[in-house]
């Protein structure tokens, strides 16, 4: 601080210099009247006094002043914001207290330094900048944040502001400069802007693998199309879905399910080069683009070498697991124009491979838009007719070879279509079990079937078991046991009256085979494994699941009787019952002679247009009727 109060000077000296300024001689006085000595005496005093007071009141000023310099002072030093006087050179000259316990130094440590020796490295060039444009321009001001070191060698950062004093100072040019911390306001920003980084991320990545999302690989599909337009190059797009993935999530748990897809994201890393393109599209789907193909070939095999890595057995704690893949590919610019485009293509390349059994390749071809645009149109048009109840049961009859008695019936699906006529399941199943919507089709079969029996028996009809054939989908949906209960309870219908058809595929479900099976057993309804022979279940299976009754296949039945030895597999079937205390039941008996072949095998039931052809209810009923002697109630 320059400023100092300058002291009054004490009274005698100013005495001495009022005696000195007299003006008034000595003689002038002696002539004086006593009337104007006293007068003269009186204006004296009151004078003095008027002195005395002024003095008293320039004391109060002073003191007022001292008070105000020490405010001041307490607020300069004590200010949270580091003061400091430069001069030209950046040599410090003053710095409060602040500035000191900010570096971590005393402040005589600070006088005579030069700023820039304080300044991080970071900040070195700016303040250099600065400080030379402020110097070049006469610029009475500079203000810019710098990063500053602690005695400590720790750093913070300080909004630097500079004022430079007006010239004409016995000094020199000085620099009046504060320095206010903005660390905390640095921390809140980094904060701030990394959880936006953050938010930017998880909208682009796939939380589990670290992958790029379906938007992300979206955004660079269509960067790499544009530089592929560019270059006049070709680009392969691989759309894949593991195969057996949902068994294994539904089987182990979730844990186990996302632990194995973060490992098949490892191996299709390993698969791809850097600048691939490779991301999770959704549950178990990839995308992988490759910008640098050499047509076709090229693209099969990096498909090729994704089916080698991911059907390589997984070991996930302890445990082997296996998986397969799907891969659908599709080039630029052959197959698509844009991504939305290409990745469609892909998808249904990728589904044909599925079809194919998986572990397959497929390439996309116009033909198979085709499939899937007649797919679509099926799909639609099956969800119409299931509002407007164009879905009807049909009932066939299964009779016991030896004592001739109706002993069953399955129901089974009709689309009575207004334009195409009747249709048969399998011009429209395939595709509600592609598209899921067989469940609530499946659903919808079960309570049509409960209703119709509960209005037969109101009839006072004598009916036989009645067999409802169940999807290996429904199975999986687990919502099957749930339906069924509530159609039974619904209807009044007893469980014994109902048999289930499953197909051998619910077997690969093992929730369906360790939880759903037993449960619709345990309402009470009775289990048959239709098609046998045609699927997966292998005999030691046959014994997990509390099944009654197995079906011998169609075709094995139709091979019977045409030459000797023929009907091998079904003749097998039955022995195979007949060792496991089941009921066989052989289906499509067209021929007597298949007949007559399947009582010499020992075969229990049959069914086939030998017998009865599937009939619409209302028809099933007038045939029930006729046959009500030989009717075998459950
Ligand atoms: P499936 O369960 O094996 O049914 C037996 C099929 O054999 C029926 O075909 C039936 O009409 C046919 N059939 C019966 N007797 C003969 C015969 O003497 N000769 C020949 N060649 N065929 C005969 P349909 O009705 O076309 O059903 C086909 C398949 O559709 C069924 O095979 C079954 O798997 C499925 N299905 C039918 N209704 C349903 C349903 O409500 N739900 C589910 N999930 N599947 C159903
Ligand atoms: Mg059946
Ligand atoms: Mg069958």
């Amino acid at each position: 601080m320059d400023e100092k109060a300058r002291p009054l000077p004490p009274p005698d000296n100013l005495r001495t210099r009022a005696e000195k300024s007299l003006v008034t001689p000595d003689e002038r006085i002696s002539r004086m009247s006593e009337a104007e000595v006293r007068r003269l005496a009186h204006e004296l005093q009151v004078h003095q006094i008027e002195l005395q007071m002024q003095n008293e009141d320039l004391l109060d000023a002073q003191a007022q002043l001292e008070q105000s310099r020490d405010r001041y002072n307490d607020l300069y030093e004590f200010a949270p914001v580091g003061y400091l006087t430069l001069d030209i050179k950046q040599r410090i000259h003053e710095a409060n207290l602040t500035m000191a316990a900010q570096l971590g130094v005393e402040r005589s440590a600070l006088v005579g330094r030069i700023l820039s020796d304080l300044v991080a490295h970071d900040s070195q060039n700016l303040l250099h900048l600065e400080w030379r444009s402020a110097m070049a321009s006469k610029a009475r001001h500079i203000d810019t944040e710098l990063e500053l070191k602690r005695s400590d060698g720790s750093t913070f950062f300080v909004q630097f502001t500079c004022l430079r004093e007006p010239d004409g100072d016995t000094h020199g040019t000085r620099f009046r400069c504060a320095l206010s911390d903005i660390s905390a306001r640095r921390e809140v920003e980094n904060v701030r802007l990394e959880s936006a980084r953050q938010m930017e991320f998880m909208a682009h990545h796939d939380s589990l693998t670290g992958l790029a999302n379906r938007v992300m690989f979206q955004k660079r599909v269509n960067h790499a199309l544009a530089r592929a337009r560019r270059q006049k190059r070709d680009v392969a797009l691989l759309y894949l879905d593991l195969d057996g993935f949902k068994h294994i999530n539904d089987s182990f748990g979730h844990d186990v399910g996302d632990t194995l897809l973060v490992a098949a994201a490892q191996r299709l890393q390993a698969c791809v080069r850097a600048e691939d393109i490779l991301a999770r599209l959704g549950g178990d789907e990839f995308g992988i683009v490759l910008e640098e193909v050499s047509e076709a070939w090229g693209a099969a095999l990096v498909a090729d070498k994704v089916i080698d890595a991911l059907t390589a057995p997984f070991v996930l704690e302890g445990r082997e697991l296996v998986l397969g893949v799907s891969v659908g590919v599709c080039l630029f610019p052959t197959d698509g124009e844009d991504s939305s485009e290409l990745i469609r293509n892909a998808d249904i390349a990728m589904y044909q491979a599925k079809h194919h059994g998986g572990n397959v390749v497929q390439f996309y071809t116009p033909a198979l838009s085709e499939a899937v645009r007649a797919r679509v149109d099926t799909e639609s048009a099956l969800r119409r007719a299931i509002e407007e109840h164009e879905l009807a049961i049909y009932y066939q009859p299964m009779m016991s070879i030896a004592t001739q008695r109706i002993v069953g019936a399955e129901a089974l699906l009709r689309w009575q279509d207004p334009s195409r006529g009747l249709l048969l399941p399998d011009s429209f199943l395939p595709v509600a079990e592609l598209s899921g919507l067989i469940v609530q089709v499946g659903n919808c079969v079960i309570d049509e079937v409960c209703r119709q029996i509960a209005s037969w028996r109101a009839d006072a009809l004598a009916l036989p078991r009645i067999s409802v054939n169940i999807s290996a989908r429904q199975c999986a949906s687990g919502q099957v046991v749930d339906v069924l209960r509530n159609a039974l309870q619904t209807h009044g219908v007893d469980p014994e009256a109902l048999d289930l058809e499953i197909t051998e595929s619910c077997y690969l479900d093992k929730s369906a085979v360790g939880s759903v099976l037993p449960a619709l057993r345990e309402l009470g309804v009775s289990l048959t494994i239709d098609d046998f022979g045609t699927g997966y279940a292998s005999l030691a299976s046959l014994g997990q699941v509390p099944v009654s009754t197995i079906k011998i296949d169609r075709s094995f039945v139709a091979e019977i009787g045409n030459e000797p030895g023929d009907g091998a597999i079904a003749r097998a079937v039955v022995a195979l019952g007949a060792s496991q205390d089941l009921r066989v039941v052989a289906e499509g008996v067209e021929r007597p002679a298949q007949l007559e072949a399947l009582r010499t095998m020992q075969c229990e039931i049959c069914q086939g247009f030998l017998i009865a052809p599937p009939m619409a209810a209302d028809d099933f009923a007038v045939w029930l009727a006729e046959q009500s002697a030989r009717i075998e109630t459950p």
